[in-house]
């Protein structure tokens, strides 16, 4: 490819709109453009690195057995109501109707229709199993699309499929599946960490998501500093201390807290700390109000409780709810005399010793409050955040917190849609039995931003070969010399015969501004080609990343690139 004919806009601003430097850079090197929010253009270098990616997914996809296939971006809406998402799925999932009034939607992830499709294929256990995956795209209409590729609205997806015929066959795919993950991403070049994810009601450690480690990454990942254990956010458990501290004699003590409703205002106003606080908090859940007490300091982790009581919507109650089940004011919920609803409660609050929690009642709080002893408590669990400090819940570490992009997530379904769909097959004793499904998804597009997340310095991108629009870029530079043009004319051919991918930069313009966009582009491996190096029979092997140039024959770049190649693949 030549540069003067190919399409890189490259530009010297960063666009305006730009928050993350991996959106900034793919603007400002020509590899993608906005159309509208959250849906973008791949550019041809853009694209050719997406490619990449997707070959990447593709071959250790089909090194691992799965088939690829592919499926329809529109979709009926009856396969969605089968499947009961139609009404949950929310605004995410763009709606809309043909000429014959029909209901459709732009798929966000293909469950309903990998199903539709298999139940119609199999009929026996011998048919099975099957692993099937794509590499289309997706359109889920994001609420706050945003940083470029990481969060758009349409967007490419590998998504795979599994149908297996038990529960341990089941485990097995989904290790095969773990492990390929480990593969691809490795291949790809990014430094990131498998995750135990919420895998809802299912339970167990059979969601892994896959986190690219980097500051500007959406999710927080919790792990340990001793042991491999690491989760996201929601899911991170917490060990629990013993606590032992001698019963109270007194009983609780109502104070007046005049203006102080908030843990910080009451603390400051008691001049004490949060953790001396246990706050109450009123939540609605589809089958009514519950109460969840915490430690002052501590937060609510949503997604404990959910799993808990096995619900699937949780909010803050309102003020009229709170006074109907409290009897007080927003503000001022406390456990004690609490008993129309039932009340969860972390364990850390039994480590609070003379504890102050809300008294029900307008601008009040009870001190001295033993909460082994004076309030009642329906259940006690884990419910709260993990915060950096806390303690490994399988060794004797303590947890630390670090931010990631989530590039893939690994789930088990279990039966989920296999039962909502109908989708059987007849075991060897002739019984009809569902299919067991794992569900594997990629985000092909978001690797490309991740990888420029964690791969890029003052002066551009800085791609990792494997994903590289280019492997090599040649830059003719000095005054016009029919040798030069020559030597990187030859030189380019002989690499593009080799199978090794080069970008020759044939534009007529400055050194400086070659060199510039040379370092924008983040293309792997330079070779300049100048008078001087030329006069000793020489040209420039520069490498990217650690900026070392080396002089070479021009017979011998060929060897030369592969052993930087090979370098970088050993991490050396
Ligand atoms: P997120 O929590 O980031 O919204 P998700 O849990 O909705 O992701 P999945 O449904 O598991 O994501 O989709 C599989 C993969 O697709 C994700 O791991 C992620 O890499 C990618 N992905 C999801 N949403 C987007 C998006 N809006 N833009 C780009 N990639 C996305
Ligand atoms: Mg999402």
């Amino acid at each position: 490819m030549k540069l003067s004919k190919f399409l890189v806009p490259t530009l010297k601003e960063n666009p305006a709109d730009a928050e993350v430097i991996s959106h900034k850079l793919m603007v400002r090197a020509g590899m993608i453009r906005k159309l509208t929010a959250g849906i973008y253009s791949y550019l041809p270098l853009g694209y050719r690195s997406l490619r990449k990616v997707e070959q990447i997914c593709r071959e250790e996809m089909d090194a691992a057995g799965a088939q690829e296939v592919y499926l329809p971006v529109a979709q009926p809406s009856e396969l969605w109501k089968e499947s009961g998402r139609w009404e949950i799925y929310g605004k995410e999932l763009l709606r809309f109707k043909d000429r014959h009034d029909r209901e459709c939607c732009l798929g966000p992830t293909h469950e309903e229709v990998i199903t539709d499709l298999v139940r119609r294929e199999v009929r026996s256990y011998r048919d099975l199993p099957l692993n099937l995956y794509q590499i289309q795209t997706k359109f889920r209409d994001e609420i706050r699309p945003r940083f470029g590729l990481m969060r758009g609205r349409e967007f490419i997806m590998k998504d795979g499929y599994s149908f297996d015929t038990t529960e341990d066959m089941a485990e097995k795919t989904y290790i095969e599946m773990r492990d390929a993950y480990q593969k691809i991403f490795t291949r790809c070049g990014l430094e990131f960490r498998a995750v135990e994810a919420d895998s809802g009601p299912i339970g167990g450690s059979f969601s892994h998501e896959f986190m690219v480690l980097a500051a500007t990454g959406e999710d927080t990942i919790v792990s340990c500093d001793s042991c491999d254990y690491a989760a996201n956010m929601e899911k991170a458990e917490i060990r629990t201390e013993e606590f032992s501290f001698p019963v109270s004699e007194g009983s609780p003590e109502a104070v007046s807290t005049p203006g102080a409703s908030t843990v910080e205002e009451v603390a400051k106003f008691l001049g004490l700390k949060a953790e001396n606080i246990i706050k109450t908090l009123i939540l609605k859940t589809e089958n009514g109000a519950i109460a969840v007490l915490l430690r002052g300091d501590h937060e609510l982790n949503e997604v404990k409780v959910k799993n808990f009581l096995k619900v699937s919507d949780i909010v803050m109650a309102n003020a009229d709810t709170i006074e109907e089940v409290t009897g007080g004011p927003m503000g001022f919920s406390g456990p004690v005399g609490l008993s129309n609803i039932p009340v969860l409660a972390d364990r850390a609050i039994f480590g609070v010793e003379s504890a102050v929690v809300g008294g029900n009642r307008h601008e009040t709080h009870l001190i001295n409050v033993d909460p082994r002893r004076h309030f009642k408590v329906d259940q006690s669990g884990d419910f709260r955040a993990a915060t950096a400090g806390d303690l490994c819940p399988r060794c004797s570490g303590t947890l630390r917190l670090s931010r990631g992009i989530e590039v893939g997530h690994i789930f088990k379904l279990g039966d989920k849609y296999s039962k909502a769909m109908n989708a059987s097959f007849l075991d060897p004793d002739g019984k009809e039995q569902f299919m067991i499904m794992g569900c594997y998804g990629i985000g092909v597009s978001r690797v490309l931003a991740a990888a420029i997340e964690q791969n890029h310095d003052d002066d551009g991108i800085i791609f990792p070969p494997p994903i590289a629009p280019f492997t090599v870029m040649i830059t003719p530079v000095g005054a016009k010399s029919e040798t030069i043009n020559e030597v990187a004319g030859r030189i380019y051919e002989d690499l593009w015969s080799s199978g090794i991918d080069a970008l020759l930069d044939d534009r007529d313009e400055r050194p400086g501004v070659k060199f510039k966009d040379a370092d924008l582009l983040g293309i792997p491996f330079r070779i300049t080609i100048g008078q001087k190096a030329l006069a000793q029979g020489n040209v420039e092997l520069r490498n990217r990343r650690t900026k070392e140039t080396i002089l070479v024959k021009p017979e011998d770049v060929i060897p030369e690139v592969r052993k930087l190649t090979e370098k970088w693949a050993q991490r050396a």
